[in-house]
């Protein structure tokens, strides 16, 4: 399963969701019970799996879930989706180059304690990166600005370019502070075993021109810093 609200549509506009299958599982084998896929769909008619082999799970989505239940794309997001997975390649050629200009730069700054960012040779994802994604690191990352959560504030309080936004792998940059949002419900104890700290503050960073992208963070680090 694989959200395509990220960056296949890339611009923050739809939601969507792709299911992937190989035909390969073992429904009625599988020690987990499938039902909607082993039992008859009807008093004396054939299950799905047994009415279509290695195309059970799709022909269950589209007969059992999208037809009966009508959890279908809309013709809109349908048409945003493929027209954002056009222009996917190029979009990631510039979230990646980016990301690693900031993150270099990010993690040089005085105001900035750590970056966590697997394109950094420092970081122990290092290696993973190198050798599973050709040394590309995604554009969603995290860094920890000194001065705990009063400087995290003074620093969303000073962006100017990038928004305070939960979304990420949109053509936007966003910056989120994840101690105060996503993470809020956890007790202070398990935030901290996660590494969540008042300082941190996770970037998606997008496609603008990088200088804009730095000279914004620049603006924002000084206002923590004061
Ligand atoms: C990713 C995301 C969602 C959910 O989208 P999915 O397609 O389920 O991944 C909703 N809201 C925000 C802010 C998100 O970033």
């Amino acid at each position: 399963m694989h959200s395509s609200t990220k960056f296949l549509t890339g611009h923050g506009a739809a939601l969507s969701g792709v299911i992937v299958d190989g035909g390969s599982f073992d429904w009625e084998g599988s020690p987990r019970a499938y039902p909607g896929l082993t039992a008859p769909v009807a008093p004396g008619k054939p299950s799905y799996a047994q009415a279509y082999g290695k195309r059970a799970l799709e022909a269950y989505m589209r007969f059992g879930i999208v037809n009966d239940l009508g959890a279908a794309l809309s013709p809109v997001n349908s048409f945003l989706l493929q027209q954002g997975i056009e222009t996917l390649s190029l979009r990631m050629r510039q979230h990646l180059a980016n990301a690693d200009a900031i993150a270099r730069w990010l993690a040089e700054h005085p105001v900035v304690e750590s970056v966590d960012y697997a394109g950094l040779p420092s970081s122990p994802y290092h290696r993973i990166a190198q050798e599973r994604f050709g040394g590309h690191a995604g554009s969603v990352f995290a860094f920890t600005v000194r001065g705990g959560r009063a400087g995290a504030e003074r620093f969303f309080d000073a962006l100017q370019l990038i928004s305070r936004m939960t979304n990420i792998g949109d053509v936007r940059s966003m910056a989120l502070h994840p101690a105060t949002t996503t993470h809020v419900s956890f007790s202070a104890a398990e935030r901290e075993r996660l590494g969540i700290t008042d300082g941190l503050i996770r970037l998606s960073v997008g496609i603008e021109t990088v200088d804009d992208l730095i000279a914004d963070l620049d603006r924002a680090l000084q206002a923590a810093a004061r």
